[in-house]
């Protein structure tokens, strides 16, 4: 199939810093109908400095509320390749471990029921496929379920939960990311097929605060694993480090409570002050170690800026144990989401509904206990003030 468009305000684009937008369309252009038009349509938006596509209807699949999210062009008659567009979520493995095979076999399905065109992985966390008509979608589905493969949540729903790869590669984890990702989807099927929230709800699990997998930005509630008690030392690889780097400039002055010394021979840690930011943890790999009670500290409501502005989540547990059957989160999740769907607004995050309604409120309403560790910001600022009567008990 021979390029039908001129695209020079695209090719223009591809010389940019991120090329594989273009590139990647232009590559399935050359065997897909779907994504020739789609260049042809993308060009034009850019011409005309205005979007072609329209939010159109709700489509998807039986049984399910979420997954697809319908697009559709205000200009099929022009690009008829391109008249029905929607997006499929399909739910990503924990970790984002795929093999070979796998990955052949979901792009052979989509280059048979899609554009060709997918996106590993949409910021959500799923594995995107662009791209197909209404008609394609349950003939789609269906050859995708029976193969073992299931939708990914969208709208006001229960979000595919992410995490990071956690123990399967990471010494630093102080949780199984991917197994409570698992129990996670799992246990929440209902939430995630069929939307019944306020507004959407993500879960993204980190093994440590490294937080590669960006659950404090990114997720309603994000799931962090953590340690109580001493860091552990090998004071003989300290002192291994101090032939070959500068501890005091590296390592103790960036400590960002300043709670570490060095004197030469052995390493010291306050550690009822350690913040674990982890970077000491991070730049000596041989020396120190997280300690070993381990659990996870969850915090709630950070978000993208769509309807107010962008939150980042706030502590409200400080350290939980998070091991199978996970009765105690779970207790806590539905209570959450309990108030939230007596309180919240159509299209009100729970983090809004928060600063919104006051975390004293949220904290008493689903029966938290507050703490010191509850700050908006880390070391200043107060989120939770006692009442006269609290400081006196
Ligand atoms: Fe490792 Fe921590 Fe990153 Fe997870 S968040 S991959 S545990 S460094
Ligand atoms: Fe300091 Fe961070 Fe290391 Fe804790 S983890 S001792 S706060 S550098």
């Amino acid at each position: 199939m021979s390029k039908k468009y001129d695209t020079p305000l695209l090719d223009e684009l591809e010389k940019g810093a991120f090329p594989s937008f273009v590139k990647e369309i232009k590559r399935a252009a050359t065997h897909s109908d779907m994504a020739n038009d789609l260049l042809g349509h993308t060009e034009l938006c850019y011409k005309e400095r205005v979007t072609h596509w329209k939010h159109g209807g709700i489509v998807g699949v039986r049984g399910y509320g979420g997954g697809v999210i319908g697009r559709y062009s205000d200009i099929p008659d022009k690009f008829p390749g391109v008249a029905h567009f929607h997006t499929v979520r399909l739910n990503s493995p924990s970790g984002f471990y795929y093999n070979a095979a796998a990955l052949k076999e979901l792009c052979d399905l989509w280059d048979k029921y899609g554009s060709g065109l997918t996106n590993v992985h949409g910021s959500t966390g799923d594995l995107v496929f662009l791209g197909t008509r209404t008609e394609q979608l349950e003939p789609f589905f269906a050859e995708t379920s029976s193969r073992g493969w299931d939708l990914g949540g969208s709208g006001s729903a229960l979000r595919t939960p992410s995490c990071c790869l956690g123990k399967s590669r990471c010494e630093w984890a102080n949780i199984d990311t991917m197994a409570i990702t698992n129990d996670i989807t799992q246990h929440y099927q209902d939430e995630m097929h069929r939307p019944a929230f306020p507004y959407k709800f993500k879960f993204k699990v980190a093994g440590c605060p490294v937080d590669c997998i960006a659950s404090i930005a990114r997720a309603d509630m994000s799931i962090i694993g953590t340690w109580k008690g001493d860091i552990r030392i090998n004071q003989d690889e300290v002192l291994k480090y101090s032939k070959t780097m500068d501890i005091k400039a590296e390592i103790i002055d960036m400590c960002p409570t300043g709670c570490m010394q060095f004197d030469g021979k052995a390493m010291k840690i306050d550690n009822s002050n350690c913040n674990r930011c982890m970077h000491c943890i991070a730049k000596m790999t041989k020396a120190l170690r997280p300690g070993t009670e381990q659990g996870a500290t969850l915090l709630l409501g950070s978000k993208a800026p769509i309807v107010t502005g962008a939150l980042m989540s706030w502590v409200i547990v400080p350290f939980i144990k998070m091991e199978p059957p996970y009765e105690e989160f779970y207790d806590l999740i539905d209570k959450i989401w309990e108030w939230w769907d007596e309180h919240g607004k159509n299209r009100e995050r729970i983090g809004e509904l928060i600063e919104r309604l006051s975390f004293p409120r949220f904290l008493k309403d689903v029966g938290l206990e507050p703490s010191p560790a509850m700050v908006k910001e880390p070391r200043r600022d107060p989120f939770f003030f006692w009442a006269e009567e609290d400081i006196e008990r």
